[in-house]
């Protein structure tokens, strides 16, 4: 009872801190004509929380009225839980999935001007489209699951970083034989994809495989991944970025699956009738939500 207590002050304490977010954005929104309906969207996201215990599970249960809007804190914050409880279930369902060999790959293209994110993201997505065709990938990587982000430059927030998060499941020879892929050879492929004349920002980590941390480690690192790759971005409280990011990033989506994951994903279900990558926008409203002991703290 003082564990469940805990995480519900815990969870409390957290879903005000993201209303007073979302408030914040909202009031921005509000004030012009053309955001005015998104901002009363945003403004009234939970408002109203009930919380309930699972007599049958370690579980905390949330329950209210939410907006989806991509802006919204809470619905972000929702969006990680989600995603980190979806990977929880395939490595319950797929118990195999803990020996498999993973790579935490990031990435980038040069900053872009916040009215241009959209042509950005775009061309992102069709290099990414370009990577997985390229031979290496086909031959050596199982499955994959892809996160988009969007910061702001810290020195200009008229300008935004979009960029990838991805998990990858490879062959072993590809985290530590003979194909491994250097930082080097990353950016130059990821170069070529993109179509551009610079070397852009790669980032590729191996997440260490089962023989040197355990299963369980190995389970608790991807986690760890999607958790990280999904945060909630706030971002600067400025009417221009915010409803420049509300209006170029509409309708795209932030989270694919590739390949055994997105098979593994599909046969295991989640007891809703929608694929993983709709979810980000096709929350139920009322939709009772459940949010693992093992997510929190956050
Ligand atoms: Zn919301």
């Amino acid at each position: 009872m003082l564990i469940h207590q805990h995480y519900e002050m815990e969870l409390i304490q957290k879903q005000n801190e993201l209303k007073s977010s979302a408030r914040a954005i909202a009031d921005e929104l509000v004030v012009h004509s053309t955001t005015k309906y998104e901002g009363l969207r945003i403004h009234d996201c939970a408002d109203r929380l009930t919380y309930d215990k699972d007599p049958f599970s370690s579980r905390i249960i949330t329950k209210g009225s939410f907006c989806r809007h991509r802006l919204c804190p809470i619905c972000q914050w929702r969006r990680s839980c989600k995603y980190t409880a979806i990977f929880h279930k395939l490595f319950d369902n797929y118990p195999t999935l803990n020996g498999q060999h993973w790579i935490y790959l990031t990435l980038t293209q040069q900053n872009c001007h916040v009215t241009e994110l959209r042509a950005a993201l775009e061309r992102m997505s069709i290099g990414f489209q370009r990577l997985r065709r390229q031979a290496f990938w086909v031959q050596n990587v199982l499955g994959a699951v892809r996160f988009t982000e969007v910061t702001h430059q810290a020195s200009d927030i008229a300008y935004a970083h979009p960029h990838y998060h991805c998990l990858l499941m490879v062959r072993p020879s590809m985290s530590q034989g003979n194909n491994y892929v250097s930082i080097e050879a990353w950016q130059e492929l990821w170069q070529r994809c993109l179509g551009v004349g610079y070397i852009p920002d790669v980032h590729a980590t191996c997440i260490r495989p089962p023989q040197k941390l355990g299963y369980a480690a190995v389970r608790e690192n991807v986690i760890n991944t999607v958790r990280y790759s999904t945060k909630p971005v706030v971002g600067p409280i400025s009417y221009d970025w915010l409803a420049a990011i509300s209006r170029e990033t509409r309708s795209l989506r932030k989270v694919e699956l590739y390949g055994e994951l997105r098979n593994l994903r599909l046969q295991a279900g989640t007891g809703r009738n929608i694929q993983l990558g709709d979810i980000a926008d096709d929350i139920v409203l009322d939709e009772i939500f459940h949010i693992d002991e093992g997510d929190l703290p956050y």
